[in-house]
Parts: structure tokens; C-alpha cells; sequence
């Protein structure tokens, strides 16, 4: 199974959300200014807080804090989709490398199962 990025050929915009914070290039800052690079792995490794899940965590204005990496994603790639969850294929929570992100299914674990290597379409 090929698995395409339906955002690729359309406006970011059009499948996205309008970028909803504002002041983004303050923010790419904050954040492309704040990780880690670990040479042997490729991954840019938050330097802020993270949840119990190991996920980097920042506060957004009055927004409830936010998960950095998919912040990370949309900086980098102009768009968020809200109905998908967006995953590391490096398998580490802390990073924002956008290069190691990649959107998957929310409804059925993908990211977990991509992680594991359980997916079937891995087999
Ligand atoms: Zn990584």
C-alpha cells in the first residue's frame, strides 16, 4: 500500500488550517531556536518541557499548551490537519525535526503501529 499526502498537490491552505496563531515568524523562531541536534540520529531534540508522554510542550498565547512537533509540522509545511494525527518516524516524542514527521490516521493508532512495525502494510 502507497500511502500518499493528499495536501501535497493543493493549496496548504485549502486542506488546512489558516495558520491560526499569528505571529508565526516569532514563533518559528521560538522554536527552531529551542532543540538539539543529535548528529547520530538526525533528530532535533526539544529543549523545552515535555508531557508524561515525552512530548515537547509549549504555551501558545491563551491556547491550551500545544505539542510542538505538530506545531513544527505546520510551520514547516504551511498547513495542520486537524483530523490527523501527525507522527515521528524516528519513533522519538521530543522531536521536531520536520523532516521526521509525517501525518497519519487518528482513528487507528498508525503512528503507534508504524513505530512497532506492526503496520500490515509493513509486512
Ligand atoms: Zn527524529
Amino acid at each position: 500500500m502507497t500511502r500518499t499526502n493528499p495536501a501535497k498537490n493543493d493549496s496548504p491552505v485549502a486542506l488546512g488550517h489558516p495558520l491560526p496563531f499569528g505571529g508565526d515568524k516569532e514563533l518559528y523562531y521560538k522554536i527552531f531556536s529551542n532543540y538539539e541536534e543529535d548528529i547520530k540520529t538526525g533528530c532535533w531534540n526539544w529543549r523545552g518541557r515535555t508531557n508524561e508522554k515525552g512530548y515537547g510542550m509549549i504555551d501558545i498565547g491563551d491556547n491550551p499548551p500545544q505539542r510542538v512537533h505538530r506545531i513544527a509540522f505546520r510551520l514547516h509545511n504551511g498547513y495542520i490537519n486537524d483530523n490527523l494525527m501527525i507522527c515521528h518516524k524516528c519513533d522519538n516524542p521530543r522531536c521536531i525535526n520536520p523532516e521526521h514527521l509525517f501525518e497519519g490516521d487518528a482513528w487507528d493508532n498508525t503512528c503507534d503501529m508504524i513505530n512497532k512495525g506492526r503496520a500490515a502494510w509493513q509486512k
